[in-house]
């Protein structure tokens, strides 16, 4: 089970949390994998940041104790035996030392490293996982805490966005199966990082515990991931677009991972890669209200193949245009893609138009204009480049969609006759979604619109 957000945001929510695992353990070999404390790993790149551009003794030092009240008061309110909590407060202690001394090492070189930024970060769940399984520990469950390293999640140097190595499931089993079989204890391991063969520190991604977990699920063949969020599970759309959206209790790989890259932000994108090789179901549970069932996330059932499932949207993208007339069309689309590869440029969606070319690429808001200038650097006297700002993206998402005729025209004609105006399309061969683009203030409409036309309303 994966713990994260607003689950652990004081030492109340871990509490919680542990007693949530307490409750679900009966005679069961658990697994917890918990993520920073809320809004840590934020502060922590901030941190990392500032001591790289404006160094100052002073700053860390304020840095460092608000770090150690607000984790301190969580050991306070979270480990209710006074033994557990003196020993976990001693692990702590060495972890703000090392931080410090990291922070201040930064801030002496001036610079900040891929490779040193992970370290920092990495803070945060090596933090609380000591928490969280001191908490076990005092309500009476067994446990031990630890890294993603010492879990055995060896990852290449891809610092900031690692992956685990091929070979590195047989590792992970070695490593925690005897804990749970011979020991009988329930491992509480550190989302989000790992470790490179010369033992740096590297991590999974922003929100990458839920890959933590499903990587480890997928080492011990588990019958079930289960990921703690606030919701109930996975809805037609986000409420906060669309009021009357409902609850969907079964969804499949390909659906949910579809939903996942365009905005939707119920997990890790590459998250559902390591279970589903094994057809390991994951469920999305709500922390507030255990008892409901939860959305499960599981290979694809013949039977209720829903032509349009559900709905995402992201609200702030912006598109790169290249075109031009007269030379090779694949060369360019090669240097196209690998400049946004190098920029690190979270690519959404592509369309083309081959006569003349023509290429829009949408991305994130916040990369348009690194996108942008970097692609100006192929503008010649033929090739020219230009950005449109303020786009939205809607992924409309159904394994019911391929093989059925007739969606796409559903969607544009509802829209069309709402007076929405489309600024480009994409619906890949997998069928599995189609999604499109409109202006960012007919971004809710258009999403209501389609909801609507599906019959997905509550
Ligand atoms: N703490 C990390 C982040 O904020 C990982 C996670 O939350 O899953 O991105
Ligand atoms: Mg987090």
């Amino acid at each position: 089970m994966k713990f994260g957000g607003i689950s652990v945001k004081d030492g109340e929510g871990i509490l919680h949390s542990a007693n949530l695992v307490k409750k679900f353990t009966n005679g069961k070999e658990i697994v917890v994998v918990v993520s920073a404390m809320s809004g840590v790993t934020d502060a922590l790149i901030n941190a990392a940041k500032k001591c790289s551009s404006e160094p100052s003794a002073g700053y860390i030092k304020l840095f460092i104790a608000e770090m150690m009240k607000r984790h301190y008061e969580a050991v306070e309110r979270a480990v209710l035996n006074e033994d557990i909590k003196n020993r976990v407060i001693h692990a702590l202690e060495k972890l703000f030392d090392e931080l410090e001394k990291v922070l201040l090492g930064i801030s002496y070189l001036g610079e900040l490293t891929k490779r040193s930024e992970d370290y920092i970060i990495s803070f945060g769940e090596r933090l609380l996982a000591p928490i969280f399984s001191a908490s076990l520990l005092s309500i009476g469950v067994d446990s031990v805490a630890l890294t993603g390293c010492d879990a055995g999640i060896l990852t290449d140097k891809n610092y900031g966005k690692a992956k685990p190595l091929p070979g590195v499931y047989e590792l992970i089993r070695t490593r925690i199966e005897p804990l749970l079989k011979i020991k009988k204890t329930v491992p509480v391991v550190t989302g989000f990082i790992g470790c490179a063969d010369d033992g740096s520190i590297t991590t999974l991604g922003r929100g990458g515990s839920d890959y933590t977990a499903t990587i480890l699920a997928s080492a011990l063949n588990a019958d079930e991931v289960w990921l703690w969020k606030e919701v109930d599970g996975i809805m037609t759309c986000d409420p906060k677009f669309v009021p009357n959206a409902k609850f969907i209790p079964q969804i499949s790989y390909q659906e949910a991972m579809e939903l996942s890259h365009f905005g939707a932000k119920i997990l890790h994108p590459l998250a559902l890669i390591p279970v589903m090789r094994r057809n390991i179901p994951v469920r999305i549970k709500n922390v507030f209200n255990p008892d409901v069932e939860g959305t499960v996330i599981c290979a694809d059932m013949k039977e209720s193949k829903d032509v349009v499932k559900a709905l995402s949207l992201i609200q702030k993208a912006g598109i790169v245009n290249v075109s031009g007339a007269g030379f090779d069309f694949a060369e360019i689309m090669a240097e196209v893609f690998k400049i946004l590869s190098e920029e690190k440029v979270n690519v959404i969606m592509v369309a083309q138009s081959s006569s003349e070319l023509s290429l829009s690429i949408v991305v994130d808001l916040k990369d348009l204009e690194k996108a942008y200038q970097a692609l100006r650097r192929i503008e010649n006297g033929v090739i020219k480049v230009s950005k449109m700002e303020n786009v939205s993206v809607i992924g409309a998402v159904g394994a019911g969609m391929a093989g059925t005729p007739g969606v796409a025209g559903r969607i544009f004609s509802a829209l069309g006759k709402n007076k929405i105006n489309v600024v480009m399309i994409s619906q890949s061969c997998s069928e599995y979604n189609v999604s499109f683009v409109v202006k960012s203030e007919d971004g809710i409409d258009a999403v209501r619109i389609v909801h609507d036309e599906f019959g997905l309303n509550n």
